[in-house]
């Protein structure tokens, strides 16, 4: 099957009604025949058939050996660093969603696991930063929200010569844009609350992992912590999943010409779009991915120009996510990075200048419309 077919059908055959979208199964458990017998599923925490079938669409998607769903992305990291102990140090992509930088920071640390954030797509640096209790780096490419590259297959060459754990975020580009399992990771995560499920209407997180051995670990947790993702939200990220691709090549082309038409105007300094040619380690990325996606971040002249847009905009919205339907800007430092230190901010270049705009699939032309009067 191919990637669109299987965003379609998925793991699902139709059941005895015919049924030619997947049911949602509601029942918390189901009745065995006999003792010592079940029909594949006890209570709805070790496995229900509506999430079961959208784990396995999602495993195939990411060419997977197994996925589990969760009731948020950040749900889905919490699980993951749950395969570490006491004493373990990780290395991280410095420029990473803010809320995973939260939850290393502020619970991972406090349980005896230890972090180092640099530039991950600079091998040389990774390989530095490797201690003997090293046991996982943890990457966004492209990295939220400065769009930083780092060279998947190349870092798993590392990393496995040291026997780590490669954990990838693959959030921004779906695995239509980019599949890191194929490149060597072993495991992938997801905000499912983005362009997975796409309509801005369910939170819901994935992990997606290569080993058999680490599915069952990861199975063990799962219905040990308990935040496994209802069958109802299960159906809404299916119905989302069938139309990605489609989306996706939307959301990507709107984009580049967005990031395009953004580079040209006077009230912007920066852009960061890794479609544009000159964005950095633009080669690299071009040979892991397929697509650019549909994210985007900017930055204008000056903090008034920022506040001014900001209250201008008329379909943009001023909202704090990405990967819908509905295009969405947010203002990192304030929002997805405020407990961030602001010279660690700083630093990534995140300051009162720049923000991040979640391109939509309203017509492109309305939405540039709207950011030229915005920056009038
Ligand atoms: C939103 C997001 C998360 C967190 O996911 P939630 O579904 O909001 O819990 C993690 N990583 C990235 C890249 C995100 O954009």
């Amino acid at each position: 099957m191919r990637f669109e077919t299987t965003c379609i059908h998925g793991g699902y055959q139709p059941d005895a009604t015919g049924s030619v979208t997947v049911p949602i199964y509601v029942s918390t458990a189901f009745a065995h025949p006999e003792v010592g017998q079940s029909t594949g599923y006890d209570y709805s925490r070790s496995q229900n058939p509506t999430r079961e079938q959208l784990e396995k669409t999602l495993a195939a998607l990411e060419e997977g050996c197994d996925a589990l769903a969760f009731t948020s992305g950040m749900a889905a990291i919490a699980c993951v660093l749950e395969l570490f102990k006491p004493g373990d140090h990780i290395i991280y992509s410095a420029d990473l969603y803010g809320g995973s930088i939260r939850l290393f920071n502020e619970i991972s640390q406090k349980n005896g696991i230890s972090f180092s954030a640099l530039d991950t797509g600079d091998l040389h640096a990774v390989k530095a930063a490797i201690q003997t209790q090293t046991k996982a780096i943890y990457i966004e490419t492209p990295s939220n929200p400065t769009m930083q590259i780092t060279d998947i297959k190349s870092l798993c060459e590392l990393a496995h010569k040291y026997h780590l754990l490669v954990i990838v975020d693959n959030t921004f580009l779906t695995p239509y844009f980019q599949k890191p399992l194929t490149l060597g990771a072993d495991i992938v995560i997801h905000s499912g609350t983005k362009y997975l499920a796409g309509h801005n209407d369910v939170l819901a997180g994935f992990i997606i992992t290569a080993h058999k051995e680490q599915a069952d670990r990861l199975h063990f947790l799962h219905k040990t912590i308990g935040a496994c993702l209802s069958p109802f939200d299960c159906w809404i990220v299916s119905r989302g999943l069938k139309t990605l691709p489609l989306r996706m090549d939307r959301h990507a082309a709107s984009a580049l010409r967005i990031a395009k038409w953004l580079s040209k105007q006077p009230k912007i300094r920066k852009v960061y779009y890794p479609g544009l040619v000159s964005s950095p380690r633009q080669e690299i990325n071009s040979k892991q991915t397929t697509g650019f996606g549909g994210m985007i971040s900017f930055e204008v002249d000056s903090e008034d120009t920022a506040i001014q847009l900001l209250k201008q905009l008329k379909l943009i919205l001023f909202a704090e996510s990405l990967g819908g339907t509905e295009s969405l800007i947010t203002y990192p430092l304030l929002q997805t990075h405020c407990d961030i230190p602001k010279e660690e901010c700083a630093a990534k270049g995140i300051n009162e200048r720049l923000l991040r705009l979640s391109v939509g699939l309203e017509n492109v032309n309305d939405l540039i419309a709207d950011l030229k009067q915005g920056l009038r």
